[in-house]
């Protein structure tokens, strides 16, 4: 049996999403800003796709703007912000267990005079609100917290957190969330999207910038996407990323459904069958499509490796975390875990596409490889 459970990382593209986008390579290629009929058939496609994505988030068509990617759309939202901002104020503001899209761009910004303030997080990695309340203030020109955590799932209090913004811009990475949860608009200036992570293509991402918004763009030339992002469009990959958030968002609350139902299935075999094990994920303000599970005394990268041997594919963390320093994913020492419990940990990330029979051959071969490492070690 094949089991795919590493979904946070990336999606299996949708047959629907393939069709679409071969369809704009093979016979609809023309450059949407060409006057002829071809260019005008690229332009409605972007258009149709630009009405799909603004739906799928929750904002207005003139709202989204496509970008190469999440990482992308989080560089364009918070350097564009920063900057926009620069004479009003030079504090940026994000939390410890953002994706490295957002924290090396404020280490870039921080170099270019700006001064981040990293919000610190609780054992289950939500954000402290009483330290975010007090950090903000005057000087303060951007708030950047992720929507749902792509180590641990979980799910931040984003709509009260953007109530405490005052005079800055609010960002939300929403990389994970997307196609998922719904997405929270309230005082939220901009929100980042990815294709790849609801069954969409790699390399497409959107950022909705809210009516009224003004950043500076961040990759400038020919004028697209209305002077805010330059670049011929990705005309396949904007009508795939189109296809994949209304067959995600017309399906969330069905996926969600199944998804949990699947995740706690995993959750309580886990639980039941294997001892040691510590559940990383909170127990509630999560997204099913997440679970991060220690397994006491062993190595996530030996599991993970294990399971593969069973057409298992699992992750210890996040597989775009540069993790530097230690090699330990700063995700879960910001949440205070051991040292133990990091160096055991396994994240299973889920997509509506995995099913109960699966996640019992995953129960039969994970206890199997915990209990081969606990008794042979890692040397076998
Ligand atoms: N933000 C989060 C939370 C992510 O999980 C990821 C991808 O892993 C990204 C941003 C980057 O998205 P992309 O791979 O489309 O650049």
């Amino acid at each position: 049996m094949f089991v795919y459970l590493d979904n946070s990382s990336t999606t299996k593209q949708y047959d629907e999403v393939t069709d679409t986008m071969l369809k704009y390579m093979r016979e609809d290629f023309g450059n949407p800003s060409s006057l002829h009929k071809l260019g005008l058939t690229a332009e409605k496609a972007v258009k149709k796709a630009r009405g799909q994505v603004a739906r799928a988030i929750g904002v207005g068509d003139d709202e989204v703007l496509f970008t190469s990617c999440g990482t992308e759309a989080d560089n364009t939202a918070i350097t564009g912000a920063a900057r926009a901002g620069k004479r009003r104020g030079k504090k940026i503001i994000t939390s410890e267990i953002e994706h490295p899209a957002v924290l090396e761009t404020f280490k870039e910004l921080e170099e270019e005079g700006f001064k981040p303030v990293y919000i610190g997080v609780d054992k289950g990695g939500f954000i402290d609100t009483e330290q975010l309340k007090s950090e903000i203030d005057d000087d303060t020109v951007l708030v950047s917290i992720m929507h749902v955590n792509n180590e641990l799932g979980t799910v931040e209090p984003i709509e009260d957190a953007a109530a405490m913004k005052g005079k800055a811009l609010f960002h939300t990475d929403a990389v994970q969330s997307f196609g998922k949860l719904k997405i929270p608009t309230k005082n939220v200036d901009l929100i980042s999207v990815s294709g790849h992570k609801i069954h969409g293509p790699k390399g497409m991402g959107a950022l909705a910038i809210k009516k009224g918004v003004n950043i500076k763009p961040f990759i400038v030339g020919g004028g697209q996407e209305r002077n805010m992002r330059s670049g011929t469009e990705n005309t396949a990959g904007i009508a795939g990323l189109g296809a994949a958030a209304e067959i995600t968002s017309a399906n969330r609350d069905k996926n969600y459904a199944h998804m949990d139902e699947v995740r706690k299935y995993l959750m309580d075999g886990i639980a039941d069958e294997i001892k040691d094990v510590q559940i990383n994920s909170p127990q509630e303000h999560y997204c099913p499509s997440v679970l991060n599970v220690s397994f006491l005394g062993t190595r996530g990268e030996v599991i993970l490796h294990t399971l593969e041997q069973s057409d298992i594919y699992v992750s210890t963390g996040s597989a775009c975390s540069s993790n530097k320093s230690s090699g330990r994913s700063h995700v879960l020492k910001a949440a205070g875990l051991s040292d133990e419990a990091i160096d055991g940990a396994i994240r299973f990330s889920l997509s509506e596409l995995n099913t109960i029979e699966e996640m019992d051959y995953v129960l039969v071969r994970l206890k199997k490889a915990v209990g081969d490492f606990r008794r042979l070690g890692s040397f076998r």
